[in-house]
């Protein structure tokens, strides 16, 4: 969410005339920030410490992202060297402001300035409705607003023109979209993408347990576009833990998802969010979590240990009682194990045929990009192959992040 927001600012920069450039020769510098664990908002105010020494008189600072809603001006009075401060989304002022102050009516207007990756974000839902005891995201972002059915469509299309081949339908709880005139939900949506012209390939992200409805992976296991992933925070695999999150689903809710899901779509791609050292989560109710990512064998697990966040219920009204070193153990044991797992799930392609998107090339400049169950392919003497391309590879090799494979002629077997 705070990419797709970087790149909407950087777009409407680049079409006002302004290019990107290094710090030590830019005149403008725009911290996007995330507060969603007290680390990373920790790392913006170093940042904006370290940003003391570059700020003259004749250069801006300026802050956008959750930490605007978070501590909002007051910002201005911790960080005297601050001169903006841009809720978000909401960047014309701040844009208006830099042209009063920069001329830079010597620069090339670039209406499409070329922004456009292959890759495109779409935010579909901006903010969150649900109320996790553990999560800040609704006191900084705001509560649900749904983007209408034809301007996600219209910014599909202009994405498209713009050179897109992949769109990313984005949300805290995605699979919670319904449009604003009643047009249906996220299924609803994703027909109406799929079928725009030159979109080869449609994700979403994040989705929520409570909100996931069969019809949506009904409708991703026939598509030909849709990607056959599913990014499904479980955050605890006990249900106390779960109760004590205000989650609102037990873990045979979440098991019985992912074996529809899986009935559907045998290779599906499952990523997940876990929390680990939530309040009162005991010994047993970790080994619990452990239980279900093993049995439930995720491709990706991001794990965290949890960070009290101001103003929420859990920080306010239960005792953060797992000991720092004790939710770092928890946290690499289970690292270790969703390693494990995910070199097992990954070696299983090797042998198989695969459709990678090609994103770009590695730093050993061999085309690297996705399959459609969301894993990294790297193409082995993939010469001719360009950003944009969708070829079919067999997979050669596997490690725990990613699939070796060689291309194989477009006149062979159809791939996954
Ligand atoms: N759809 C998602 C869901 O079902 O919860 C929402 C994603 S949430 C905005 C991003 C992730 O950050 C969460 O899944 C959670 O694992 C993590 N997170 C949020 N608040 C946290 C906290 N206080 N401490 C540690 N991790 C947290």
């Amino acid at each position: 969410m705070n990419s797709a927001d970087s790149e909407s600012l950087a777009r409407r920069l680049l079409a006002a005339g302004y290019v990107e450039d290094s710090l030590d020769r830019a005149d403008v510098a725009i911290l996007n920030t995330c507060v969603i664990r007290q680390a990373s908002e920790d790392r913006v105010y170093s940042k904006l410490h370290e940003l003391r020494e570059w700020k003259t008189p004749e250069r801006t600072i300026a802050v956008t992202g959750c930490l605007v809603g978070k501590e909002g001006d007051g910002l201005r009075g911790r960080f005297p060297h601050l001169d903006a401060v841009v809720p978000i989304g909401d960047y014309e002022p701040f844009i208006a402001s830099l042209e009063s102050r920069y001329d830079y009516s010597q620069g090339e207007s670039l209406p499409h300035a070329g922004r456009t990756g292959v890759s495109h974000y779409v935010r579909v839902i901006q903010g969150c409705d649900h109320n996790c005891t553990f999560c800040i995201v609704p006191r900084v972002r705001g509560r649900e607003k749904h983007v209408p059915i034809d301007m996600v469509v219209a910014e599909c299309r202009a994405a498209v023109a713009d050179g897109a081949k992949e769109i990313v339908l984005l949300g805290q709880n995605v699979d919670d979209y319904h449009d604003p005139d009643g047009r249906g939900g996220l299924a609803a949506l994703v027909r109406e993408v799929e079928r725009i012209p030159g979109v080869k390939r449609l994700r979403f992200m994040t989705s929520h347990p409570q909100d996931l409805e069969v019809e949506l992976l009904e409708v991703m296991a026939a598509s030909g576009v849709v990607c056959r992933e599913l990014q499904l925070p479980i955050q605890s695999g006990d249900d106390t833990v779960l109760k004590r999150m205000a989650r609102g689903y037990q873990t045979r809710h979440y098991r019985a998802i992912i074996e529809r899901a899986r009935m559907l779509m045998p290779d599906l791609g499952l990523v997940t969010d876990v929390i680990v050292g939530f309040p009162g989560e005991s010994e047993q109710a970790y080994l619990n979590t452990r239980a279900l990512v093993d049995e439930l064998e995720f491709d990706v697990v991001h794990i965290a240990m949890y960070s009290p966040r101001p103003g929420t219920f859990a920080a306010t009204r239960m005792a953060d009682d797992v000991p720092h070193e004790e939710k770092l153990r928890r946290l690499n044991d289970l690292l270790a194990l969703s390693r494990e797992i995910a070199a097992r799930k990954t070696s299983r392609w090797v042998g198989r045929d695969v459709e990678v998107l090609v994103e770009g090339r590695d730093e050993l400049q061999r085309p690297f990009g996705r399959i459609r169950q969301g894993k990294r392919a790297i193409v082995l003497r993939g010469g001719d192959v360009q950003a944009g391309d969708v070829i079919d590879i067999r997979v050669m090799q596997a490690t725990a992040g990613q699939l070796l494979g060689l291309q194989i002629p477009t006149n062979s077997e159809p791939a996954a």
